[in-house]
This record gives structure tokens, sequence and C-alpha cells, in this order.
């Protein structure tokens, strides 16, 4: 049984989830316009990753008998000054979402809620992989510094990005 406490900030978690995708799915459009097709692709597989996070919470809550009421989810940004701008941003996000998972998992200790701290692992450990992998592509975009052989490069390696479904939700989506 989960306290109402954490019905409530894993419901919210939920449209945080569903917002990153969001956002993700807006620097995609981004990169499109750009024609940067490998990073538009890169950003819709990121986005629907984000997607599969909301719904392992949702199916989390679910199996607990917990109620799942969705939030409002924000505009995101749509106007980036560049790609590097792109991965600042979803960088500086991360860490907000980091920050997010910390306190579910700061709740979950609080109430001594054995099943739920086990089940946030694999999220605690989720986010240094995403806070890593946008931080590698940070540097190497601040390594080409706009110069168009490099970033034509940088969008072929990153367009080679395969979707993955998290094992939680192989048969449960
Ligand atoms: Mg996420």
């Amino acid at each position: 049984m989960l306290s109402e406490r954490l019905q409530q900030a894993i419901n919210e978690q939920i449209g945080k989830e569903f917002y990153s995708g969001y956002l993700y799915l807006s620097m995609a459009a981004y990169f499109e316009d750009l024609t940067l097709n490998g990073f538009a692709h890169w950003m819709r597989v990121q986005g629907q990753e984000e997607s599969c996070h909301a719904m392992i919470f949702y199916n989390y809550m679910a199996e607990q008998g917990a109620r799942v009421r969705l939030p409002a989810i924000d505009q995101p940004q749509s106007d980036f000054k560049s790609p590097l701008d792109v991965f600042e941003t979803g960088l500086a996000h991360e860490r907000t979402v980091t920050q997010s998972i910390n306190n579910l998992m700061d709740i979950a200790i609080e109430d001594r809620d054995h099943a739920s701290h086990s089940f946030l692992n694999w999220f605690v450990d989720e986010q240094v992989e995403e806070e890593s992998t946008f931080d590698t592509l940070r540097s190497k975009l601040k390594l080409v510094g706009g110069e168009s052989h490099g970033l034509f490069m940088l969008d072929q390696e990153v367009g080679a990005r395969v979707f993955n479904m998290p094992a939680q939700l192989l048969n449960k989506i």
C-alpha cells in the first residue's frame, strides 16, 4: 500500500515523464527543421523512452491498487539557439528529473516502503545514465563547435540509435 503522499508524488512524476517525452519531441522537431535527421531521430527515440518511463510508473500504481490521476502537461520550449543549446537544455532538464526521482526515493525511505524503494532503484540508476548521455553529446557538440562537417558526422552517429523497450514493459503496454 502506497502512502497518500507517495501516490500524489508518483502521479506528478507521471506528468513529468510525459512532459520529458513532449520536450524531446519538440527538440526532434527543431532538428527536423534544421534537416539534422539523425539528431531528430535520436530525440524521437529519447521521447519514446520517456513515455515508457511514465507507463512504468502508471503500471506500478495500478499494481499497487493506487489511483492514477494524470496532471496537465506544460507546453515545451520549441525554439533553441543551436544544437548545443538543445543538449544543454536537455541536460539541465534531466538534472531536475533526477532531483524529482530522489524526492520519490526520500518519501519511500521515510515511509519504510521497501517495495517502492526497490521499484525506484531502477529509476535512480537510469538517471545516472540519462545525465551521462546528454553530457557526452553536449561535450561532442562543444568540440564540433558548429563546424558543418563535424556536425554532419555526429548526426550520422546519433541517427543509428535504436529504441529498446524497457524490460518492465514487455507485454505490459
Ligand atoms: Mg525519464
